[in-house]
Order: C-alpha cells, then structure tokens, then sequence
C-alpha cells in the first residue's frame, strides 16, 4: 500500500488543516520544486562529504530561490513571513532534505547583519552567506568563557584601517571549512564584562588564523580550536557598534536559540515514525519488558515534539503579527536539546547491541546527541534565563 505525502504528514506532524498544502500556494509550491529537486538520499556518516553534500543543496535551494525564504527578495530571498517559514522547515523534514552547510551564516550572523548590519556589510556578506560562497563559522567560546561569555578575554584594536585580533576561540563549530569567522573580542582594554566588546568578521585565510580541529567523542573533528595571532579584519568589519558587541550577541543568540528548535521539530518527528517502525521490527531484539519501555519512552517523546510543534507555531503566528520571540528562545532552545539527546537515545535502543556498533548511524546519532544540550547555551544556562527573565524568579 502506499502512503500519499499529504496523509503522511499529516499522521506525522499532526492534523492541522489550516497548514495543509491546499490552502497554502506557498507551501504547496515548495513541495512541488522539493518533489523534484531534493537529494533523496540520507547524508553521508563522513563528515567531509557530509559538508559537500550540505553546500551543493544549499546552492541548489539558492539557484530554486529556496535558500532563505524569509530573507529580501534583492539579495535571493523571497521576504516571507514566520508562518510560511514554519511550512518551509516542515517541507523540508517530509522530504527528508540535507541541512544547508552555511547554517552559522544563515541562521545567525545574516539575521544579526539585517538588524544592526551597516548597508556595506549587508551588500558584502549577504548574498554569499545565502549562496553557500562564503562559509561563515562562530567564534564567541574561548578555554575558560562558554556559559560565562562575559569574561572573555580575545582583544581586538585598530590599526589604521584595520583590527588587529589576539587570542584563542573553542569549540568552533566547522571552522575548517569556513572562509569567515565572526568573532567576539574586547576592544575596550580597560572594560570589564558585558562592556567595551565588539562583533567582528575575520578571514580565515591567512597567516594570522591557525585553526586546529577537535574530535568529538561521536568520532568527527566537528568543531575546532582557532587561534588568532595579529589577525587582519578590515576597520568596516564591525557589526553593530564598536564597543557595544553585547548587545549585537545578545540579539544574535535570540536567533540562535530559537532557531534549532524552530527548524527541526519536525524533523524529530519525522524521525519518530522511523523509530517506531525499527522498533516494530526489532521486537525479537528487545526483551517484552524492554520493548514495552521502550514504547513508553517513544510516546513520551512524540507528546514533547508536540508541544514544541506547537509553541513554534504560536510563535510564528505571533511573529506574523510583528511580536518577537525574544526571551521565549531559550524554551525553544531548552526543549530542541534535551529532544535531541532523548530521541538519539532511543533510536540507539531499539536496535539493541546493534545499536552501539561503532561507525553506524544510531551510534554516531547517540554521541553527537549528547551535543544538544550544550550548543548555544546549556540546558542549565537556559533554565536559569526562564527562572530569572521570563518567570521572574529570585536569581
Ligand atoms: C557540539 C557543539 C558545538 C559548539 N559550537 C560552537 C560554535 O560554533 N561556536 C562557539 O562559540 N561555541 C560553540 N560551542 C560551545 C558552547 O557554546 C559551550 O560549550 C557552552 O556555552 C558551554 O560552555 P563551556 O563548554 O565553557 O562550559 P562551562 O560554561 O564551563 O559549563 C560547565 C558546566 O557548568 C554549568 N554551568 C556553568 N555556569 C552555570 C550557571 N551560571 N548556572 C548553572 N550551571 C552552570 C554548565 O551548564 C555546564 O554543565 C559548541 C559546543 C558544542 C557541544
């Protein structure tokens, strides 16, 4: 019997009639091009041809205007609204689509150029973030400032028409494949704390960066320490305000931390129809009692997938009507990572030994998983953020 892609998605992600495709030109459009354009094979486990595959889909969403959909028209975009970017991510999972490659481009530094961006910087890196050109990498963790970002202590000062950059960034997400990194500094030497930084696009290429990957425990040097020794960025390189890169970070991580949550709930469900039909198949690998708690967990998971569904897209309604998320990212944030983790776990589950089999696809999923929690902010970072600003509690 076959499945049709309307009844599939919506048994997967929930029957909103609202959303379907028939009501919407958008989503249905996209569904067509993405019929006739998406890869339909799963990524690679190597990394290397990982990010290949990532980059050559990023341009062919580019090239089918499908890149940024909410982005402007003049630099590739299509200027469309929240909602209609909650069907994107929603088409995209159905058809099991790659991630794009420049995610740190499009996700963070380009929605943080489009709010406080000079017009030259926009010009220069927007249209390249979007075509996948230029790839863009993160440069805000250092050896002893992650949680707390404050202390950090890279330093930045002019010289002529140029900023000199000294110090060391960690955890770089992919700074081996990237041609910029925006990084964080102090450029105020007498500042202390949230004062006196700035956000500055660096090269990668040349002689002042040395970027030194590091293997994860899932086995993939996914992210890198990157050295920075008299680096040369360009005067104009400065996105917001000199000497006011807290506030331009701080709008920066409400994308980031609404973002993964934003464009992946469905594909954590699209991933739970596939645990459940491994877990039908594996009941003779689990004992009766494994298999039944094993059940319990799945439900669990698919109730939590829902909720998040559902406060993404009370937020992109919100959004339609001009309200920000703010804040409100970190529960995004919150329930993105720890789903991230729990469903990892349990794909590793149903396949029993099977599973923890080095080299295969549930266990490298089980320890990249365990990243989740940690990226853009921990899980006891983001908790403290919903006590304190939204709930207003004693810090
Ligand atoms: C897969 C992955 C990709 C990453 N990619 C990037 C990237 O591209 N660019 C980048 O800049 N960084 C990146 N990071 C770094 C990430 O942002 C930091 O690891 C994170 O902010 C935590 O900082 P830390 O590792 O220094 O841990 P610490 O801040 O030292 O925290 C250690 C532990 O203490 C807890 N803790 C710390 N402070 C508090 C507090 N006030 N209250 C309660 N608990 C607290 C933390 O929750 C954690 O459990 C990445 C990390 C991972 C895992």
């Amino acid at each position: 019997m076959t499945t049709s892609i309307s009844t599939l998605s919506s048994s997967i992600l929930g029957p909103e009639i609202s959303l379907a495709p028939e009501n919407h030109p958008f989503r249905q459009e996209f569904r067509s091009w993405l019929a006739a354009n998406a890869p339909g094979v799963p990524e690679p486990l190597d990394q290397d041809k990982r990010f290949e595959m990532r980059r050559a889909w990023q341009r062919t969403l580019f090239d089918g205007g499908w890149a940024g959909p909410a982005w402007p028209e003049d630099v590739g975009g299509r200027g469309a609204g929240p909602l209609h970017q909650f069907m994107y991510y929603e088409e995209l999972a159905l058809a099991r689509a790659p991630y794009a490659a420049n995610t740190p481009g499009i996700a963070l530094l380009g929605p943080t150029l489009m709010v406080v961006g000079s017009d030259e910087l926009k010009a220069r890196f927007l249209p390249a973030i979007l075509s996948a050109e230029e790839i863009f990498c993160q440069g805000f963790s250092e050896p002893n400032s992650g949680s707390d970002l404050a202390s950090l202590r890279t330093r930045a000062r002019l010289d002529g028409e140029e900023w000199v950059i000294d110090g060391q960034k960690i955890w770089t997400t992919w700074a081996q494949y990237a041609d910029f990194c925006f990084v964080l500094c102090r450029t105020d030497p007498s500042s202390e704390r949230h004062r006196g930084m700035t956000l500055l696009v660096c090269p990668v290429d040349q002689p002042g960066v040395t970027v030194r990957p590091i293997t994860q425990i899932s086995g993939d040097p996914e992210f890198a320490e990157v050295f920075f020794d008299g680096a040369r960025a360009p005067a104009s390189y400065a996105v917001g305000g000199v000497d006011d890169g807290w506030s331009t970070a701080m709008i920066l991580f409400q994308f980031e931390r609404a973002d993964q949550g934003f464009t992946d709930h469905s594909r954590m469900l699209v991933e739970l129809q596939d645990i459940a039909a491994d877990l039908r198949a594996s009941a003779n690998v689990l004992s009766a009692q494994a298999s039944a708690s094993t059940r319990r967990t799945l439900a669990d998971i698919w109730i939590r997938c829902q909720q998040l569904r559902r406060f993404n897209l009370r937020t992109a309604v919100r959004g339609e009507a001009g309200e920000s998320i703010g804040m409100g990212g970190s529960i995004v944030n919150l329930f993105w990572g720890e789903l991230e983790r729990d469903i990892a776990e349990l794909a590793s589950t149903v396949h029993g030994p099977r599973g923890l089999l080095a080299g295969t696809e549930p266990s490298h999923r089980l320890l990249a998983g365990r990243g989740g929690t940690i990226h853009s902010g921990t899980s006891e970072i983001q908790r403290n953020i919903i006590a304190e600003r939204l709930l207003g509690l004693p810090r």
